[in-house]
């Protein structure tokens, strides 16, 4: 039985609000009981020395796919551990798995190992709902999902999906017939929808966000806006905008940026930055089962999915016009957006964790080193690499 007084100290502590200098962390049963400065320890508890690094807390993502050489929609129980196992090496202590366009049968058999993993007590990190990526996207933004799995909405399908356990959010393109009914059985069931993969014109996407859209899936990737959409507009009339102004614009509506760096230059994840700022904002890291991996050749998905060449840090569709998904865990995606929009460290890193707890809505228990929280604890060197990552107070990596 480990001790269930903890005390970490010697590190600089990440809050809610800013960052304490020579702080300390102390976890009492799997839950924070204190935050502050460094003092003696507490009687009796196991002292945990960072270092002088970073205390931060488990970084959250909203949208992750795979890593390790798994994929979730390989749907075994190994693979699934092996994504989990992965992400946990990198900081990640919660995460929506996240499933591809694929055959109905395919996703239900993904979701029925996430709940299988959830309920053997999320040993490698916590499984909070399934974020459904498609398979109700539009067909000329599909980006690396498999076009002959790219449909419209079809109630009786969408229905076995909502039964098939918790969902956390559905990404899927407003424009399509039949979105109207799932964006609003989704909202019903406490799921988010999340737009994406889409050509909505801007005021499409408004009307969506009156039934309930209220997220925005991987910022300036494949999605409408006004630098590509005018052959859906009448000829002559202002260049109007498309999901990207709306995401940018809409307070209603949160997103997630992809800071690999390979995705996105300084330059746009410092518009998205400056006009959303970091609590609108989330970094996810939409990772597929090339990470962690040597270069190579991986499947996107399913192993018998689209085939993705890794190489240099990234992931290309097989001509190599278009990226497919990352290979980076969160630690290095906050590590990038820290480093090439200038912003503090604990924006960066509250864009990795509090603010996908927010979105989420768990961020009453998780997201942040405050009082009466979980005891998602990660140590950090200097440049960010993970020295150890705890679960309500267990060490996962
Ligand atoms: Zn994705």
């Amino acid at each position: 039985m480990r001790n269930p007084l903890q005390y970490f100290f010697n590190a600089t502590v990440i809050t809610d609000a800013g960052e304490i200098r020579d702080g300390a962390v102390t976890a009492r049963e799997g839950r924070i009981a204190e935050v502050g400065a460094r003092g003696a320890a507490p009687e009796g508890a196991e002292t945990i020395d960072a270092g002088g690094g970073v205390l931060a807390p488990g970084f959250i993502d909203l949208h992750i796919h795979g890593g390790g050489g798994s994929d979730f929609m390989d749907a075994t129980r190994e693979d699934v551990e092996q994504v989990f196992r992965f992400h946990a090496s990198h900081g990640t202590t919660a995460l929506c798995p996240s499933t591809c366009a694929a055959s109905l049968d395919e996703i239900l058999a993904a979701m029925g190992e996430i709940d299988a993993y959830r309920s053997r007590g999320a040993r490698f990190g916590r499984a909070l709902g399934t974020h459904i990526e498609g398979p109700y996207l539009n067909m000329s933004k599909k980006g690396c999902h498999l076009p002959e799995w790219v449909r419209d909405p079809q109630e009786s399908e969408w229905r076995r999906l909502l039964e098939a356990g918790p969902v956390s959010a559905m990404t899927l393109a407003p424009e399509l017939a039949g979105a109207r009914p799932l964006v609003e059985a989704l909202r019903r069931n406490g799921s988010n929808v999340s737009a994406g993969h889409s050509e909505a014109l801007y005021d499409e996407v408004e009307e969506s966000v009156e039934w309930g859209v209220n997220h925005v899936t991987h910022l300036f990737c494949a999605m409408s806006s006004a630098m590509n959409n005018r052959y859906r507009m009448q000829p002559f009339l202002p260049r109007g905008g498309g999901l990207l102004e709306a995401a940018l614009l809409d307070e209603r509506l949160t997103s997630e940026v992809i800071s690999d760096g390979k995705h996105l230059s300084r330059e746009m994840l410092l518009v998205a930055f400056r006009m959303m700022g970091c609590d609108r904002l989330a970094i996810i890291t939409d990772a597929m089962r090339g990470a962690g991996m040597p270069d190579g050749e991986y499947a996107f998905g399913p192993r018998h999915g689209l085939i993705a060449v890794v190489k240099n840090g990234e992931a290309r569709v097989p001509d190599g016009t278009a990226l497919a998904s990352s290979v980076f865990g969160m630690n290095q995606m906050v590590r990038v957006f820290y480093e090439l929009v200038g912003c503090p460290l604990w924006q960066a890193v509250r864009m990795g964790s509090l603010t996908p707890a927010r979105i989420l809505g768990v961020a009453g228990q998780l997201g942040s080193l405050a009082k009466g929280k979980q005891a998602d604890i990660l140590l950090l060197d200097g440049e960010l690499d993970v020295r150890a990552a705890y679960v309500a107070g267990e060490r996962v990596a």
